[in-house]
């Protein structure tokens, strides 16, 4: 990069360029061994979109009810066929990942029956999609369901403590993702474990995994190491940063069918649902996926390095394996992450001159600051970075389309810090 150009446009200092610039180009070997996911993964996308014909009349679509929309059903086939399972759900109007979480859940349990969350409690927003907080009508807790969680006990799921608690459970959940946790994201190889160890005890139980973040950061998908069911985000790392809204579903026949016909209703499900022309930029998003994701996590590997030098803890640490695109930069000081989160915004595509404070979001506890200036509003595939105002003062930092940008973006960070008094350099 240029420094003069980075000095006169974002007023950035000769050491931080340095610390910057020479950590990427240090990293370059590590961040080869990413590679050949990135390129299985790639690989993987493509095939499918051959083997399943895609053509351009799948980019028309039908209005009304939405019969017989053959892009929709194909990026349905095309999902399926990448995840490895019978079915799949691939819809623009599932708002989030909480939602395409919520309904999936909705649609599994009925009342009486008991869902297992051996991963910690989930992530903030599904606390209350769950009733652990909130007051919300339609929770599961409320439509008579039973909850319980295991902690993981030094980042591994504590079978003992899964053994005492299985008895009559219907439904086993993991989250891949670190969340707003302090610890590294979970295997692939440790969710085969987990299934395997559930499944022996009862084949019946149903494994599932919010699978939000951990996509195309390893060669293989949960639902290729036994889980039933994954659900995820589009604006997340399989849109590619070019979905414009939407989730997905992925699991058997039966089960796409159960969660279908919550999101719709029994004997509609999946053959109705207007996709309103959002085929094109789901399956181009789907098509830029590996790619993106593999920028995202160059990007979270230099954020990592550069602060865990500085002396601040750092999950995942810098020799943990990765499955998800979060870096976690403890700050201990509400001060230092909003200065952060305040100088991700600063290096946004849309919306850099803007200023985060921390807010009330629906569906989290504590008062959040975010930084989110992408093409598409919310989308945290794009360079993001998010902290909620509790101790210990994380922030976590989230994506990059393309890496000069999250080194731009490191750069203004560690200066906005320097500025405030907040760092020494
Ligand atoms: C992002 C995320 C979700 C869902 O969040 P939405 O903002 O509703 O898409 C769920 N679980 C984890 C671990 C996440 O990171």
């Amino acid at each position: 990069m240029n420094f003069e150009f980075l000095k006169d446009n974002y007023g950035i200092e000769k050491e931080i360029f340095d610390i910057v610039e020479n950590k990427s180009k240090n990293l370059r070997n590590v961040f080869e061994t990413y590679e050949q996911i990135k390129e299985n993964n790639q690989i993987k996308i493509i095939n499918s979109f051959m083997k399943n014909k895609l053509s351009q009349s799948d980019f028309s679509y039908s209005t009304g009810y939405g019969y017989g929309d053959s892009g929709r059903d194909k990026t349905e086939k095309i999902f399926a066929d990448i995840f490895k399972t019978e079915d799949a759900l691939v819809r623009p109007i599932i708002s989030s990942g909480t939602h395409a979480i919520s309904i999936s859940l909705n649609a599994l349990l009925k009342s009486g029956e008991k869902m297992l969350s051996i991963s910690d409690h989930p992530y903030d927003t599904l606390l209350e999609v769950i009733g652990i907080k909130g007051n919300e009508y339609g929770n599961l807790i409320s439509r008579g369901i039973i909850y319980d969680s295991v902690s993981l006990i030094d980042n591994k799921f504590d079978f003992e403590a899964i053994k005492s608690k299985i008895e009559n459970t219907k439904l086993v959940y993991i989250q891949r993702s670190t969340g707003y946790g302090l610890k590294r994201a979970i295997t692939i190889r440790e969710i085969e474990e987990a299934v395997e160890y559930v499944k022996r005890i009862n084949p019946n139980i149903l494994v599932m995994v919010d699978n939000c973040y951990g996509e195309f950061t390893e060669d293989r998908e949960p639902t290729e190491v036994g889980v039933d069911i994954c659900a995820g985000s589009l604006i997340k790392n399989p849109g590619g940063g070019i979905a414009l809204s939407g989730g997905y579903i992925v699991g058997s026949r039966k089960i796409v069918d159960m969660v279908s016909n919550i999101l719709y209703a029994p004997g509609l499900g999946k053959e109705t649902g207007m996709t309103f022309d959002m085929t094109r930029s789901t399956l181009q998003g789907l098509f830029f996926a590996p790619h993106v994701t593999h920028e995202a996590l160059k990007s979270a590997i230099l954020f990592c390095e550069i602060y865990s030098d500085l002396g601040f803890e750092v999950y995942p640490k810098n020799k943990d394996p990765r499955s998800d695109i979060i870096q976690s930069i403890v700050f201990n000081d509400s001060k230092k992450s909003i200065a952060f989160v305040q100088g991700i915004q600063k290096a946004a595509t849309v919306g850099a001159h803007v200023i985060p404070y921390p807010w009330d979001m629906p569906g989290y506890s504590d008062k959040v600051i975010m930084a989110s200036g992408g093409f598409v509003d919310g989308s945290s595939i794009e360079l993001s970075a998010d902290g909620p105002l509790r101790e210990p003062y994380v922030a976590y930092y989230q994506g990059g389309i393309v890496f000069e940008q999250a080194k731009l973006a490191c750069m203004i960070t560690l200066q906005n810090m320097k500025d405030n008094n907040l760092l020494k350099i």
